[in-house]
């Protein structure tokens, strides 16, 4: 029996805006229902236009004051780290708000929390490690200062399928650099990122600083996306909307950086071993039900395994418990809402319609009480049909096979896509060159998602630009100030 519980009445959030939680200027609010139980579980504010304009105004006011930016670097770190703690201490809170939310199981929640505030620490020790570099190489009486500056003002557009763990993917190291920030994120699942805010008040950090809205894509992400008063711009969510968000930072030419759609091929060669392998697969499939940009959706397997992988894969598949995300022994919960569900099960409908065959699943149910859909594998997939090359964002693993490993890279590029990838073999020749050739932001050799706030994140092609993440993540939030100092005498134009 689960000890987590829906709560006896919907929680109310404010946006949090120069440091105090406020009701957005029409007072008008909108609703969230529990994906996975039906039950209304958050009343947040509608934002409008002027909601938008106002906060981004108060975080440039804040970073003009220099307040933050100018605080030493060791005093921002304590903040940044001061925030990570407190998350740990309320992970219980967290993690069930965006169960309820999104639908994802409780241990899931739990978890990111965890990475969540790991991440803050990282970014803490970033802030201490702001250098620019100095040349003393260009002439005798010249000396040039490549300084480091905070970007300024930047807009944060989040998702909703991990929303305090993508937040955390951006705004402490936004931080760290010296930036403010206006933040939106999923009007799906609002609710931690707004209590991020008061987390951050506790922490220590000064008003103005960290500005978050409830609303809309229409008005408040595009308002924060066309305002000449943004300076960089900072998405995560679909291709479709970050081609948006990129036309709309035209206005002022505001750096954009986005985290975008995947469809991730996982590349299995003969020699690997397929008992080491099935449930990093199973995971890497139905982790957060397939809505995930990492979801490893697509399997590439050379023709002589593919039997034996798919009796064992069934096998596993089919012991992954879906149900109510409440309880900590579900895998599988509910699917964030009814445009998301149609969307798959049209999917798993092309697929059967396209040729393919349906191995597991294809089963769902659909209540008033929410929508779950049943891990589902298709097999003898070919690369033109749907369910190959477009992103279901949901729990639909297709299997392809190939003859030579030319063929395998080939069926692996051929998307728009280059997000993440994998390839399982012992062989280092073969994975050297699979490694050098997939087109992708991370590759993973012999395993599936591994991720540390360490290692940079981030797509090629159309799954996006920019780098989250590592050791240079606070790069894209600074630009680059060079001065040229001169000594002695000037020589004369004329
Ligand atoms: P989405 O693009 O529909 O929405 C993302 C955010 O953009 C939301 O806050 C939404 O309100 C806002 N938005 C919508 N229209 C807008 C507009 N015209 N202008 C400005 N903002 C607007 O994405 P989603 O459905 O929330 O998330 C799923 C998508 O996110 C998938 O494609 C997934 O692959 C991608 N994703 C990528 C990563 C990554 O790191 N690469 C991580 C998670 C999710």
């Amino acid at each position: 029996m689960s000890k987590y519980k829906l709560p006896n009445k919907p929680f109310e959030y404010q946006n949090f805006v120069n440091g105090e939680y406020i009701n957005s200027l029409s007072n008008e609010t909108f609703e969230r229902k529990s994906p996975a139980h039906g039950n209304l579980i958050g009343t947040y504010q509608l934002s409008n236009k002027q909601d938008t304009e106002h906060a981004i105004s108060v975080a440039k006011k804040a970073f003009k004051s220099n307040a933050w930016s100018e605080m030493a670097g060791s005093d921002r770190e304590k903040i940044i780290r001061k925030a990570a703690s407190i998350i740990r201490e309320r992970a219980q809170e967290l993690a069930l708000i965006e169960t309820l939310e999104s639908g994802k199981p409780i241990s899931q929640a739990l978890d990111e929390m965890e990475w969540a505030a790991g991440i803050w620490e990282y970014a803490a020790t970033l802030s201490r490690h702001i250098t620019g570099d100095v040349n003393t190489n260009v002439g005798k009486d010249m000396t040039a200062m490549m300084q480091k500056v905070p970007i300024g003002v930047v807009a944060m557009i989040t998702p909703w399928n991990f929303p305090l763990l993508i937040i955390s993917q951006k705004l402490p190291i936004a931080l760290a650099a010296g930036c403010t920030a206006v933040i939106k994120p999923s009007e799906m699942t609002p609710g931690t990122t707004l209590l991020l805010g008061g987390i951050l008040k506790e922490a220590g950090l000064p008003d103005g600083v960290v500005n978050i809205l409830s609303g809309y894509g229409d008005p408040v992400g595009m308002t924060l996306s066309e305002s000449n008063n943004v300076d960089m711009i900072t998405f995560t969510g679909s291709t479709a909307v970050g081609k948006h968000i990129m036309r709309a930072a035209a206005t002022n030419l505001k750096k954009v950086e986005l985290e975008l759609g995947g469809k991730n091929p996982q590349i299995i060669f003969p020699d690997a071993n397929i008992d080491e392998l099935i449930d990093p697969v199973v995971f890497g499939i139905y982790f957060n039900m397939g809505e995930c940009c990492n979801s490893g959706s697509r399997i590439i397997i050379h023709k002589d395994i593919v039997d034996e992988f798919i009796e064992k894969l069934v096998a596993h598949a089919k012991k992954v418990k879906v149900g109510d995300p409440l309880d900590t022994t579900v895998k599988m919960g509910a699917i964030i809402n009814d445009v998301q569900y149609d969307k798959i099960i049209g999917y798993i409908k092309s697929g059967i319609k396209q040729g393919a065959t349906l191995q597991l699943g294809g089963t769902s149910s659909k209540t008033e009480k929410g929508a779950f859909i049943d891990p589902t594998i298709f097999s003898d997939v070919t690369p033109e049909m749907a369910i190959a090359c477009e992103e279901i964002f949901g729990p639909v693993l297709s299997i392809l096979t190939f003859d030579t490993a030319d063929e395998a890279l080939e069926i692996a590029n051929n998307t728009e896509f280059g997000l993440s990838a994998s390839v399982w073999t012992k062989d280092i020749d073969t994975a050297m060159i699979m490694t050098r050739n997939i087109e992708a932001g991370t590759v993973w050799v012999n395993n599936w998602m591994s991720g540390y706030p360490e290692i940079p994140f981030g797509g090629m092609k159309q799954s996006g630009i920019g780098r989250e993440l590592g050791p240079r993540a606070i790069d894209e939030f600074m630009e680059t100030k060079s001065v040229l100092i001169k000594t002695g005498k000037s020589s004369n134009w004329v």
